[in-house]
C-alpha cells in the first residue's frame, strides 16, 4: 500500500481543491479527507499544506477581480487566512483532532537556523497530537521573497521535517506524457520531463506542472516519495490507495544526512561562486573550496548563506554554506589561505566552503 511505511505524510491541497467555484470552502470534501486521515492516522503524523487564503478572502470581501496587485492580495490573504484556518479547525474538532496553524516565509526554510526551528515546531505539534495546517505567510511575502506556489513550500517542509511522503492533491490524476497517458512512475526528472509542462493536459493549479516538478526534485533528493493525485473526488487518500491512479516520483537512494539534504534542495541562491579548473577538480575529489580557486562571485550574501558553486562555463558543480560574506570573498579570492588573516585583519576559517558544508550536484 502506498503509505504503508510512511510515518510522516504531508498533504498539499491546492486552492481549487479546498475552495469551490463560488468561493466557498469545500466542507464536505474536506470532511472526507479528514475521515481518510482518521482511517490511516494510526502510528502516522499528517501535515496539511493548504492554499485558499486568497480565494476565501476574495469571497468574504466580495472582490471578484482575477488579477489582483500583490499589495492587495497580501491584505486579502490576511482576511482569508483566518477563515481558512478556522474552517479546518472546526472540521477537525468534529473528529476530536487538534490542529495548529503554521505560516511560513522563505526565510524560515532557507536559513539553516530558522529551518531547524521550524522542524522543532512541527515535532512539538506532533507531540501535542495536533495536525499542522500550513500556508505561505502571504501577508508579508513580497514578490522577491515569496514561494508563490505551495508545491515547493510543501516539498521544502517535507524535507525539513523528514517526511516520508508528500501527496499533492490537484485537479488531475497526475503527470501526462506526450501521448496524453498518465505517467505512473518517475525515477528521474530532466528537461524532457519539464517539456511535458507544455502539454495541455498538464495545465492546472496556480503553480502548474513545473512547480510540481520542482517540488518532486526536492523530494527525490530528500528521500521522500512524492505523489500527484486527483483531489476532486471524495476520500482522496482512500481512493488513491484503492485505485492506484497517480504519478509517483521515487526518491533517489541517498547517503546524505539531513543537513546536506537541506543544502542541496535550497530554493534560491543569494550568491554564485565561480571557480577555476583546479578547484573544480579538488571539489570532485571531495575537497573543500579554498580562496585560491575562486575566480569571481555574484550577489551580496551573508556568512552562512547557501550559495551555488559553478565553473567558468557556469556549469553547476555544488552547493554549500559560505564561511565568509560576499565582501570578504571579494577581498580574498585568488589568494592563498595563509594570506587571509593579513588581508582581512582578523582570524577566520581557512576554507571558503568546508567540504562538510557542501554537496556536489
Ligand atoms: N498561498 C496562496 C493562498 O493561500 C496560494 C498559493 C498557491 O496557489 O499555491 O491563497
Amino acid at each position: 500500500m502506498l503509505i504503508d511505511n510512511s510515518k510522516k505524510i504531508v498533504l498539499k491541497l491546492g486552492s481549487s481543491t479546498v475552495v469551490d467555484k463560488n468561493g466557498k470552502f469545500k466542507k464536505q470534501w474536506v470532511t472526507t479527507l479528514i475521515k481518510d486521515i482518521k482511517k490511516y492516522g494510526k502510528g502516522r503524523n499528517f501535515v496539511i499544506v493548504s492554499s485558499g487564503a486568497i480565494a476565501l478572502g476574495q469571497k468574504y470581501l466580495e472582490i471578484k477581480k482575477k488579477k489582483i496587485k500583490l499589495e492587495m492580495s497580501q491584505a486579502i490573504a490576511a482576511v482569508g487566512q483566518i477563515h481558512l484556518a478556522s474552517e479546518f479547525q472546526k472540521l477537525f474538532d468534529k473528529f476530536n483532532i487538534k490542529s495548529g496553524q503554521i505560516l511560513i516565509s522563505p526565510d524560515d526554510t532557507e536559513q539553516r537556523r530558522r529551518a531547524l526551528n521550524v522542524r522543532n515546531t512541527f515535532d512539538n505539534l506532533f507531540k501535542l497530537k495536533a495536525i499542522p495546517v500550513v500556508n505561505e505567510n502571504d501577508t508579508t511575502a513580497t514578490a522577491e521573497i515569496k514561494y508563490g506556489d505551495n508545491d515547493r513550500l510543501a516539498a521544502r517542509v517535507s524535507q525539513i521535517i523528514g517526511a516520508d511522503t508528500l501527496i499533492i492533491l490537484s485537479d488531475v490524476d497526475g503527470l501526462y506524457n506526450q501521448a496524453k497517458k498518465l505517467v505512473k512512475n518517475i525515477n528521474i526528472i530532466n528537461e524532457k520531463t519539464y517539456s511535458l509542462a507544455d502539454n495541455s493536459k498538464n495545465f492546472y493549479g496556480s503553480g502548474g506542472i513545473s512547480t510540481k516538478l520542482d517540488a518532486a526534485k526536492i523530494c527525490m533528493n530528500s528521500g521522500c516519495h512524492m505523489f500527484i493525485a486527483n483531489g476532486k473526488k471524495n476520500n482522496p487518500i482512500d481512493r488513491m490507495i484503492k485505485n492506484k491512479i497517480y504519478s509517483h516520483f521515487k526518491p533517489k537512494i541517498s547517503s546524505l544526512d539531513a543537513r546536506k539534504k537541506w543544502i542541496i534542495s535550497s530554493l534560491n541562491s543569494p550568491g554564485i561562486i565561480y571557480i577555476d579548473d583546479g578547484a573544480a577538480k579538488a571539489l570532485s575529489n571531495g575537497k573543500s573550496l579554498l580562496a585560491a580557486g575562486v575566480v569571481k562571485i555574484k550577489g551580496n550574501f551573508d556568512k552562512g548563506a547557501n550559495v551555488l558553486i559553478v565553473d567558468q562555463n557556469e556549469v553547476q558543480l555544488a552547493r554549500g554554506l559560505s564561511s565568509f560574506d560576499s565582501e570578504e570573498i571579494e577581498k580574498i579570492k585568488g589568494k592563498q589561505s595563509r594570506e587571509i588573516e593579513n588581508i582581512l585583519g582578523y582570524l577566520s576559517k581557512s576554507e571558503i566552503i568546508h567540504k562538510d558544508d557542501m554537496v556536489k550536484l
